[in-house]
């Protein structure tokens, strides 16, 4: 049984259909990618399978229980955690005090302080600058900072929307390490990018987003392989 399964949702925007019965699995342990040009409908299926907005038909499978329907919260609390585009940190607050309302979660507040140590000993630069404010933080520092606060919540999948989005090469290369790291501890990662090539460089999976549907699957080795994939979205 696969850890998260989505079968054949449909999403609209009012009159506009976004997604078109996209149907894929991630199995427990695995990263899977999404990938897809800009309107493809990446950010519209993460959203859709965290209960951010409602599906028209289809349904949202995790661990066995039916999620499609529940309200946000509960499907947080079920052990998804989504980091979105633009990381949505809060600016004026600390690093620490940022992290710290990642574990608002009933069932995470017991662990906050051996959660935040977890944090500090993944990402030594949120340890040192715990007390600077998010905003004065570089992109890259504000992205594991999202990922420490999604962390946080003792997630069991993690959704990250375009994680190395405005980051310099040396920082897209960090956070895509960051995941490696991550997937080496056993966590489940379903990960946007636009960053394709390195994208299915880390992906055991990954799917083919195109005009709301899923046009093609396949292990991201193979993927980066594949002519049109090539020619679509690897520019050669
Ligand atoms: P990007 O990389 O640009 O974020 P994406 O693949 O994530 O692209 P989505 O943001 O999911 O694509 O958008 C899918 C489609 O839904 C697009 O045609 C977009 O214009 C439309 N759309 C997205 N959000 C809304 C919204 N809030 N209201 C109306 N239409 C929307």
């Amino acid at each position: 049984m696969s850890l998260l399964q989505i079968d054949a949702i449909d999403v609209f925007y009012g009159p506009a259909q976004a997604l078109w019965g996209v149907s894929f699995s991630v199995e427990k342990g695995q990263v899977a990618a999404l990938i897809g040009a800009n309107g493809a409908g990446k950010t519209t299926t993460l959203k859709a399978l965290c209960g951010l907005i409602p599906l028209a038909t289809g349904r949202v499978t995790y661990d066995g229980q039916v999620i499609s329907g529940m309200p946000v919260h509960r499907i947080m609390d079920l052990g998804i955690s989504l980091i979105p585009e633009g990381r949505q940190l809060f600016p004026k607050m600390t690093v620490e005090e940022n992290l710290t309302i990642g574990s608002y979660l009933e069932r995470t507040k017991p662990a906050r302080r051996a959660n935040l140590e977890r944090v500090y000993h993944l990402f030594p630069r949120l340890a040192e600058r715990r007390l600077q404010t998010a905003e004065t933080m570089s992109g890259g520092e504000q992205q594991m900072l999202a990922i420490g606060r999604a962390l946080m919540q003792e997630p069991r999948v993690l959704i990250l929307d375009e994680p190395s989005l405005g980051l310099a090469p040396t920082l897209v290369r960090e956070i895509f390490g960051i995941v490696k790291e991550l997937h080496g501890r056993g966590l489940t990662i379903l990960l946007v990018e636009q960053n394709v090539h390195q994208a299915l460089q880390v992906a055991d999976v990954a799917f083919v987003l195109e005009n709301g549907r899923v046009i093609m699957s396949g292990a991201g080795s193979e993927l980066i392989r594949n002519p049109r994939v090539k020619e679509a979205y690897l520019g050669f």
